[in-house]
């Protein structure tokens, strides 16, 4: 594994290499079938184990409880920001949304053809490097949920809180938060994450949904994208993406051998605090989120002197350090630091950010 790079991509993200590894072993014959795990049915009995052993791994991770059902399906986050408003709103003409970023004003966006989105708090006048209090919400009781992200990808903002919503279910895109420390479910209406970040591969989805939640789509929302429907039928009422959910169901193993999320989370806490120290100290490179909204997983830094920028990336390429630029939106770097990039390689960018540094800046 000496070949393997510091892959510091905001998704699709690194995985664990013990888990690639497997899938490796496994390629050819899978639990000595003679085939692989991507060309038998999904119905086959021992797919269907699989997928139930995941969920049960999963349950097991995030202590879900027993009211809350698992489902998966397709189309990423992106596709959730239209299918909530389609399964949720439930006749109502609004819900309610709190703006923190680009992937809240996605959501938001997404929202238009169905109902209103009541914005209930926004950063943007800060720039979005921080997130609005819980005073500042003002929750309407006639909404049909409050959505927010968490975990803001692109402009590594996180919440330091989970929103109380009084009656109103709270709905949370994870996409890049899942399963990286323990959360209590019971907080929530609804937890979606798209797969790519801390799940497994790109092409599955998690959704988290409290029971009474379902049930409520619009009349026109097609089956596959109906909630009640996909759980009725095991999530799966068309053929689903049953390589990347193998892929899943490998990395929830994985966590468990880790020590399940408790470990996982103290492990995510270590890597971000010496990276965030390590731009803190230097006058080269900068973050001016909140510390408080720091993300964990997504660490967003710019240079003093932004003509130094192609040059960082190239040097840092040349030294197996990959992934770090910014998202195109908002330029500077990211390091996106996921359950699956090791302590091992934030120690080898750190490394690397002060030798630049002492080349070419102090
Ligand atoms: C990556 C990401 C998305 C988009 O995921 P897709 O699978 O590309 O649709 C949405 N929300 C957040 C928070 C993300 O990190």
């Amino acid at each position: 594994m000496s070949n393997r790079a510091h892959n510091f991509c905001a998704g699709p993200a690194a995985l664990p290499a013990s888990v690639l590894q497997r899938a490796q072993g496994e390629m050819l014959d899978w639990q000595q079938r003679g085939v692989s795990v991507m060309e038998m049915s999904h119905r086959h009995q021992s797919f269907m184990d699989l997928v139930g052993q995941a969920e049960a791994n999963l349950r097991q991770l995030l202590k879900i409880p027993d009211n809350y059902k698992v489902i998966f399906m397709q189309g990423g986050a992106t596709a959730q920001f239209s299918l909530l408003p389609m399964n949720l709103l439930a006749g109502k003409a609004q819900a309610d949304y709190i703006d923190t970023g680009i992937w809240s004003t996605k959501a938001i966006k997404a929202m238009a053809p169905y109902g209103r989105a009541n914005i209930i708090g926004s950063s943007k006048q800060q720039n979005y490097l921080s997130v609005p209090q819980q005073s500042d919400l003002q929750i309407d009781p006639d909404s049909a949920y409050v959505h927010y992200c968490p975990n803001e990808t692109i402009g590594g903002l996180a919440f330091d809180f989970v929103p109380e919503t009084g009656d109103v279910p709270l709905v949370a895109d994870m996409s890049s938060v899942i399963l990286s420390e323990p959360v209590d479910v019971s907080q929530f209406g609804m937890i979606y994450a798209g797969a790519q970040k801390n799940i497994g591969p790109a092409g599955i989805t998690l959704l988290i949904v409290r029971d009474d939640l379902l049930g409520k789509a619009r009349f026109d929302t097609p089956g596959v994208f109906n909630y009640q429907q996909q759980w009725q039928n095991d999530s799966m009422l068309n053929t689903p993406p049953t390589f990347s959910w193998y892929l899943a169901a490998l990395v929830f193993e994985w966590l468990l051998e880790q020590g399940g999320l408790a470990n996982i989370g103290a492990i995510n806490r270590a890597k971000a605090a010496a990276l965030y120290a390590a731009i803190d100290s230097s006058s080269l490179y900068v973050n001016n989120v909140n510390k408080a909204n720091r993300s964990l997983m997504n660490v967003t830094f710019t240079l003093a002197d932004e003509a130094l920028n192609s040059l960082f990336l190239q040097q840092a390429e040349a030294n197996c350090l990959l992934n770090l630029k910014g998202h195109r939106s908002v330029g500077g770097m990211r390091a996106s630091i996921y359950n699956a990039v090791p302590m091992a390689s934030v120690e080898a960018l750190i490394g690397f950010m002060q030798d630049f540094e002492h080349q070419h800046w102090s």
